[in-house]
């Protein structure tokens, strides 16, 4: 299988990470959103990637997309940002939202002047988000929000939320409806913080609290929120992996580094085949989960179904990203469990993949029905 390149995006990705890419640390540090470096990111065109040019986009292929987030996998707290806007935001507003709903949202996204988030999980309704309870109850031209959402990626920093709520309780997944709402309707947010790892990422809840929407503000049709969430998540799963793949990279690039300069025994420790041994683990977790996501891509590039590549992809690329960077740091010794060693960054980083967008567990029960025809939940 040919994996398309997309030098270009990829060159304008390694040259912004080379100069700029170290200025996150201090963020990191602070848990502070690296604003600067997210306007440089929209200066470049990395928050429309694949959005056509007409609506303020950068006019690329999908393809270009995951090409920019295998580049930016090792910086996670900056790769968010550009899947958050791009998979969970832009995705469904180009694919559902009415030309008057794209026409005041997509450009503005895309040209990253504002920034968009995903409102699903709730306190009580995680891996089970159909059981949400935010209520949006109609009344005349308008629907009123009522509910709390939480670990909201871009709550604090984002103007456009995709929020979805109960528009019919009694009809469970099928009674949900997804609503385009904008922080000046009234939305309050806060922050949620001391994060194991993205913690340059904004996180946060998300109150609304009688907030009135007008009725041209629903996307897609009413009752049809639960599908536009896990199509959604679908593409999310891929760019997702795509990010899990740019992490192992990184991991592996800095491991062969180290081990090529640190000697033990009078001669560098990349000639003990037990660190090869580590290093060639890594880069085939690498090289597999490389080829499950461009796999998945390319089914959804054709308009084939792809639930079960995405699902797939992003399982293995996920764990996978977790096992190599528990190696790097195997490999860098007990400096790589120093913060002044990246792959300590990347090591937290890491664990986030496997909890959002789906645990691993739900993962495993979305192969599974499409394994058996047997779906484990409803
Ligand atoms: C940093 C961060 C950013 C996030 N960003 C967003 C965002 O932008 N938008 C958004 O809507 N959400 C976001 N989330 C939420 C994320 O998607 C959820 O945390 C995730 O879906 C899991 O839900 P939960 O945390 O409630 O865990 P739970 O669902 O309570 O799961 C706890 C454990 O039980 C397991 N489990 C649950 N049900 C089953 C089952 N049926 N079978 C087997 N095991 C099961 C899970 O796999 C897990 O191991 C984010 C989370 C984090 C931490």
């Amino acid at each position: 299988m040919e994996v398309p390149e997309h030098k270009e995006i990829r060159e304008l990705a390694r040259r912004f990470l080379s100069e700029r890419g170290g200025a996150l640390r201090a963020y990191e540090e602070e848990e502070a959103f690296p604003w600067p470096l997210v306007e440089e990111m929209a200066e470049l065109g990395f928050l429309g990637v694949f959005v056509p040019e007409a609506l303020g986009g950068a006019g690329l292929d999908f393809f270009a997309y995951l090409a920019l987030l295998e580049e930016m996998g090792g910086w996670a707290s900056l790769r968010s940002v550009l899947s958050v806007q791009q998979s969970l935001v832009l995705t469904p507003l180009l694919a559902y939202g009415t030309e008057a709903q794209k026409a005041r949202y997509v450009p503005r996204l895309a040209r990253g002047e504002v920034l968009g988030a995903f409102a699903l999980t709730e306190p009580e309704a995680g891996s089970d988000a159909a059981s949400l309870k935010t209520r949006a109850r109609r009344e005349g031209d308008f629907y009123v929000l009522e509910g709390q959402k939480t670990f909201i990626s871009h709550a604090n920093v984002a103007e456009v939320f995709l929020v979805f709520a109960k528009t019919d309780p009694e009809k469970g997944a099928k009674g949900i409806t997804c609503f385009l709402v904008e922080r000046g309707d009234g939305v309050k947010t806060s922050p949620l913080k001391g994060k194991l790892g993205l913690r340059a990422a904004d996180t946060g809840m998300v109150f609304l609290d009688g907030v009135r929407v007008p009725k041209d503000r629903v996307l897609g049709k009413e009752g049809e929120g639960f599908r536009i969430a896990l199509s959604t998540l679908d593409t999310g799963r891929i760019s997702l992996a795509a990010g899990a793949v740019g992490l192992m990279q990184r991991a592996l690039d800095l491991s062969l580094a180290y081990a090529g300069e640190r000697k033990q025994f009078g001669k560098p420790i990349a000639q003990f085949q037990l660190v090869q041994e580590h290093l060639a683990a890594m880069k085939l977790d690498l090289e597999a989960a490389r080829l499950l996501t461009y796999r998945a891509a390319w089914k959804k590039v054709k308009g084939e179904p792809y639930t079960l590549e995405a699902s797939l992809a992003k399982l293995f690329a996920s764990e996978a990203a977790n096992r190599v960077a528990y190696r790097a740091i195997q490999v860098h010794g007990g400096y790589g469990f120093f913060e002044e060693y990246e792959v300590a960054r990347l090591y937290r980083d890491a664990r986030i993949l496997t909890l959002y967008e789906g645990t691993s567990e739900v993962q495993k029960l979305i192969i599974g029905a499409h394994l058996t025809g047997v779906r484990a939940f409803a």
